[in-house]
């Protein structure tokens, strides 16, 4: 077994589409990005490839790459999975923690359990993902930005 770690920042502004776990959520504001901006997932591929020490999603899939604008950051996740099976890994289980002050992401915490689920191809059980306000403080608490952690545990796959 082997364990890594992601952390991921955007910043916001109105007029744009809000997608976070792979969901697109209500909002009449939404990420400053090169991909969809999608802060949950690329925590969660950071996390992946940090447990595989094969770099970080900037290494993979570089945002001044013209392939990558406005990709659906679930297609990144689908690669990162590929390269982690390809070291002769698979997911074991992860854990997001989203830092958001509005809207509140609890009625959409399920769905995107399951879209990331079915992405890495595992159970539900073994994605969590949970969302904080940071009580007003800092650029989050000010609306400014939407921050994500992300921890994924990985386990070897056996040899053929
Ligand atoms: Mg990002």
């Amino acid at each position: 077994m082997r364990i890594g770690f992601g952390y991921d920042v955007h910043a916001l502004a109105e007029g744009l589409p809000f997608v976070i776990g792979g969901v697109r959520v209500p909002s009449s504001f939404g990420c400053v990005a090169h991909s969809d901006g999608d802060v949950a997932i690329h925590a969660l591929c950071d996390a992946l490839l940090g447990a595989i020490a094969a770099g970080d999603i900037g290494k993979h899939f570089p945002d001044n790459d013209a392939a990558y604008k406005g990709i659906d950051s679930c297609i990144l996740l689908e690669r990162t999975i590929g390269l982690l099976k390809a070291e002769g890994y698979k997911v074991g289980n992860v854990d997001i923690t989203i830092a958001l002050e509005r809207p509140k992401l609890r009625p959409h915490i399920d769905s995107m359990r399951a879209r990331l689920a079915e992405v890495m191809g595992v159970g539900i059980g073994a994605v969590s993902v949970k969302a904080t306000t940071t009580e007003k403080l800092g650029f989050t608490g000010r609306g400014e930005g939407v921050a994500a952690y992300a921890v994924a545990l990985v386990e070897e796959l056996p040899k053929e």
